[in-house]
């Protein structure tokens, strides 16, 4: 099943492949941000959505 990682700031396509990859090697491959508009990578497969955010808790107001 293909695998598609997009930035869902920019739409920009960092890896796609029919090939099975670990996400982690593809952040660390750009340093865990865009390099078209440097914001952090989000991924988006076909089949999943996988969010990576930065590691802070989030705000309830
Ligand atoms: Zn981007």
């Amino acid at each position: 099943m293909p695998q598609r990682i997009i930035c869902k700031s920019c739409g920009h396509i960092l890896y796609e492949s029919v090939e099975f990859v670990y996400p982690g090697e593809v952040i660390n491959s750009y340093g865990g941000v865009c390099p078209s508009c440097r914001s952090k990578i989000l991924f988006n497969a076909d089949d999943a959505r996988i969010e990576l955010k930065p590691a802070q808790k989030h705000r309830i107001s």
